[in-house]
């Protein structure tokens, strides 16, 4: 493929109008190309920006105004809520709820769909006859999964850092919507504020997306074989699986023992984040404190052999200090 464009200026037309292309914060080839194939996919219109926190900013201080509430998905996405915190002090408000049940009174319901790392499914019916604006963070689906537009969700967020660029390469978000008032106004937003994707990133979506059904489907078999042997290990007491995708949370018995495992892997890179070709695994309550199980590590399965993935994984759960 060849590199993508990466001028920030292109000139005006002979009349002396902008074109499609002017000035890349606004637009650029590589980035309309990416939100073309990724809203066909999903089903609506999608936008880059340099991150998927970026995006959930975006989406926050685009829809939002002081005295907002937002009821997030518990157990979802451990920065989010972060982030969430951080805009308090504009008067932004949030509360956490079961996503499995009905959301509490809230201006807008953010879903994730599976959340990670606890792994629940929302209820997108309750979601969407609570009347607020619901927003669902798709990012271990991906759209060959779930489309979540199609489900009632009226903005879909991806950190497209994770399976949609799929190597760990490229920092990257996304909305998708349907609504072209939403989308005008996500679009201005980012216009306005600045957290547009680089084309480099932009041309490493368009990369992921060629081969991510084939690439969903063998995180998808790996993880379902692993998540079932997981099952059967003796000093695995709990494996939360969905069903699809690449990622798997199962816990051992305490921190120590969760330490232990994630440093004795030797394929699986103890490394944060999920959704790569190379399989990683991390202990969550470094970071998440008592949000989560001590003795919960996260498995992001990759695409290397099962059986040399399952070999790693039991040496390293039988490993002794
Ligand atoms: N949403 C989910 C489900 C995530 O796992 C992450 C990152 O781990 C994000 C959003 C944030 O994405 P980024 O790291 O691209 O800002």
């Amino acid at each position: 493929m060849d590199a993508p464009d990466r001028s920030t200026i292109w000139p005006y037309d002979e009349r002396g109008e902008p074109g499609e292309f002017y000035y890349a914060r606004y637009a650029h080839p590589t980035g309309a190309a990416a939100e073309r194939r990724l809203g066909e996919l999903d089903g609506g219109d999608a936008l880059l920006y340099s991150s998927g926190t970026a995006a959930a900013t975006t989406i926050v201080l685009a829809l939002a105004r002081p005295g907002t509430t937002i009821a997030l998905a518990e157990g979802a996405y451990y920065g989010t809520s972060v982030l969430f915190r951080e805009l308090e002090p504009w008067g932004l408000r949030f509360v956490e709820y079961d996503q499995r049940g009905t959301p509490p009174h809230a201006d807008v319901v953010w879903l994730e769909a599976p959340a990670n790392p606890l792994l629940t499914m929302p209820d997108f019916d309750a979601a969407k006859r609570s009347g607020a604006l619901v927003v669902c963070d798709a990012t271990v689906s991906t759209p060959v999964y779930l489309r979540a537009l199609e489900r009632g969700a009226d903005v879909v967020v991806h950190s497209a850092t994770k399976f949609l660029t799929g190597n760990h390469a490229a920092l990257l978000g996304a909305t998708v919507t349907r609504d072209p008032e939403l989308t005008e106004r996500l679009r201005t937003f980012r216009s306005h504020t600045g957290p547009t994707a680089a084309p480099d990133a932009a041309a490493a979506l368009l990369r992921g997306l060629a081969d991510l059904d084939e690439r969903m489907r063998r995180h998808t078999e790996s993880a379902s074989e692993l998540a079932k042997r997981l099952e059967q290990h003796p000093l695995v007491e709990r494996v939360r699986y969905p069903g699809f995708s690449g990622l798997i949370s199962f816990d051992v018995a305490d921190g120590a023992s969760a330490r232990r495992v994630e440093t004795s892997t030797r394929l699986i890179l103890n490394a944060t984040s999920l959704g790569g070709r190379h399989s990683t695994i991390e202990t969550r309550h470094r970071w998440e404190g008592e949000r989560v199980p001590p003795g919960l590590l996260r498995l992001s399965v990759g695409l290397e052999d099962v059986d040399d993935l399952w070999d790693d994984l039991e040496q390293a759960l039988d490993s002794r200090v």
